[in-house]
């Protein structure tokens, strides 16, 4: 049984999950030598609704692409409002979070996994343009050129690419779009990317 097997059994919170997965996964890399899953090399993106998804999502694809990163796993999904107020557990409490999970349930999404070297990093240069943040988004990321504008300025609740933020964010929202033997092959699949990178490393 593998470390992730094993913690994948245990009624732990999604965030918690990923912290310490990394952490154990680190630790067995060091001790056998062999890579494990990497959850910081896994990054969601997460198109939302209203948009006209094939010409997005062909877009990102392609930038996904020449950042270096590989599209693992990618399906048409759609939150129910409570999937919806899962996504968005640590906003729990913000004013705008009703609207804001009111507008994630109300149409068609699509979801995508993504591997490689600085995932998270990578996926939020393309989402809000490099160097950008959520609330200053730059002109060459996704959420600029497909923004919907409101008094001069990109509306910030309905903005179109959901980017992970944190590793530990990774796990919780597979969940929402990739689960059962799916999720394992997608994450086995991974390993195996890993284990052949260290074999090839090991090798030289
Ligand atoms: N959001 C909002 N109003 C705010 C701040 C955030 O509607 O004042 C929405 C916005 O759609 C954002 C999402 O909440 O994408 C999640 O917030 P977060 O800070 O995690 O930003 P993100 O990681 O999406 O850039
Ligand atoms: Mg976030």
């Amino acid at each position: 049984m593998t470390v992730e097997t094993y913690l994948e059994g245990q009624n732990l919170v999604a965030d918690f999950k990923g912290k310490i997965l990394d952490q154990i996964c680190r630790f067995m890399e060091n001790k056998t030598g062999k890579k494990s899953i990497a959850y910081s090399k896994l990054a969601v993106l997460i198109f939302k609704p209203g948009f006209d998804k094939q010409e997005i999502i062909v877009e990102t694809s392609d930038r996904v692409e020449k950042a270096g990163l590989e599209v693992i796993f990618s399906s048409p999904m759609k939150y129910d409002k409570e999937t919806a107020r899962q996504h968005y557990i640590d906003l729990a409490g913000k004013p705008f979070v009703g609207e804001l999970t009111d507008y994630l349930s109300s149409g068609d999404c699509f979801g995508m996994l993504v591997y490689g070297d600085e995932a998270i990093q990578k996926v939020r240069d393309i989402a809000c343009g490099i160097g950008g943040s959520t609330y200053d988004l730059k002109p060459d990321g996704i959420r600029w050129k497909y923004a919907v504008w409101i008094d001069n300025k990109p509306d910030l609740t309905r903005n179109v690419l959901h980017a992970t933020g944190d590793v530990t964010d990774v796990k919780g929202e597979l969940n929402c779009f990739i689960n059962g033997a799916a999720q394992k092959l997608a994450l086995q699949k991974v390993q195996k990317m890993e284990n052949i990178k260290a074999d090839k490393t090991v090798n030289k």
